[in-house]
């Protein structure tokens, strides 16, 4: 048998399910768990998984997807740069729908006659860059730190082929930091979270040792795991179990893609570009320390500098509740819009745009 389908093979996952009933019953209390990856999201989702865990096991989605926890005043901010004369803006497939503040999207800008190009990597956007000189290539870098070191890299490039007319708007964020703000937010989620199911890409970068303050500082047992369905009930398994005997800790199902030190040479490319400092987030609003901003000599690459940009004000899209939905302090059939106003085909906010986001995960398997 192969690896990956051995990681769906119903008799393994069945077996896992029953270990996790009894993990439960063991444990004796109702049990909440976080997950902060869309594509756990989608995976918990789309396999069912969902609908089979053992009652007593809550399943909450937090800000895992990357385009759904992109700031109201970032989105806008893409969109003016697209209204720039002279200017390209190249963005990932998902982000096009995004609303800003005022409720336009870079889809509206380019209806407008804006010119934005969606391309499926940075590096294509350097290409971009190359065939046309007399324009600024700006692309918006968003996402964790899986791929800051990807954006870093396209950078590079950009500075080896000479490209003086690529740029970024630096808007990557990191996991870490926004998972210590839920737990010490007051009110939200604080208290709401028994344990967290760590993102495996994230993890793939970082190591487990970012998540260490987890357990330390706030007694909850963390277990990175993969995306398969048994990848996602061992963990769980190993999460109810750790909360059984009272042990937390920071732990990894995920052996065949994470190792505990992560790794060190995607950190040290992402490290030579960018510098750690505050950001906005939707839903958590502003943390500091995790976001990344380019560092001093990279700062020509900066698009908000290259065209006098700045971050305004936020703004909200009326009767969207996604900031609520990524803290994990309402699920997305609470919102008054979902399903009615709001669906895939006609999204209102970021979590029913994005493929990743809990709000389309929701909308498209469970059924309206
Ligand atoms: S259902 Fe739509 S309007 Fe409601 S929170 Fe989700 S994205 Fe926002």
């Amino acid at each position: 048998m192969d690896i990956s389908s051995s990681f769906h093979d119903p008799a393994l996952c069945r077996a896992l399910l029953d270990r996790l009933t009894l993990e439960i019953e063991e444990l004796g209390r109702p049990v909440r768990f976080m997950e902060v990856c869309g594509t756990h999201t989608v995976s918990i989702f789309r396999s069912g998984l969902r609908s089979l865990l053992p009652e007593g096991l809550e399943h909450l989605s937090g800000p895992g997807c990357p385009v759904c926890v992109t700031h109201d005043s970032e989105v806008d901010v893409f969109i003016r740069a697209a209204e720039k004369p002279d200017v390209i803006v190249t963005t990932f497939g998902d982000l096009l729908r995004v609303p800003g503040p005022d409720g336009r999207s870079l889809k509206h800008a380019m209806a407008e006659g804006a010119r934005v190009q969606v391309v499926y990597s940075p590096l294509d956007a350097v290409k971009i860059a190359a065939e046309h000189p007399n324009d600024t290539v700006v692309f918006p870098s968003v996402g964790f730190e899986t791929t800051a070191p990807v954006f870093a890299g396209a950078l590079m490039t950009a500075r080896k082929m000479g490209l003086s007319n690529f740029c970024i708007i630096p808007c990557n964020k990191l996991v870490p930091p926004a998972m210590r703000a839920l737990l010490s937010g007051e009110g939200g989620t604080a208290g709401k979270v028994d344990a967290f199911l760590l993102p495996g890409h994230v993890a793939v970068v970082l190591g487990l040792a970012p998540f260490a303050f987890l357990a330390e500082e706030f007694g909850r047992p963390a277990v990175v795991g993969g995306f398969e369905p048994a990848d996602i009930l061992s963990a769980l398994c190993l999460m109810i179990e750790m909360l059984r005997r009272g042990k937390p800790e920071v732990r990894n199902t995920y052996t065949r893609a994470v190792s505990r030190e992560g790794s060190p040479q995607a950190r040290r490319i992402m490290d030579m570009v960018f510098r750690v400092t505050d950001a906005r987030w939707r839903g958590l609003g502003n943390i500091p320390d995790s976001g990344l901003a380019l560092r001093e000599e990279w700062k020509q690459y900066d698009a908000l500098e290259r065209l006098g940009l700045a971050l305004g004000e936020s703004g909200h899209i009326p009767g969207c509740r996604c900031g609520d939905i990524l803290r994990g302090a309402l699920t997305p059939d609470k919102c008054p819009l979902f399903g009615r106003t709001c669906t895939p085909q006609n999204p209102t906010g970021p979590c029913m745009v994005s493929t990743e986001g809990s709000c389309a995960a929701w909308y498209r398997y469970r059924g309206v």
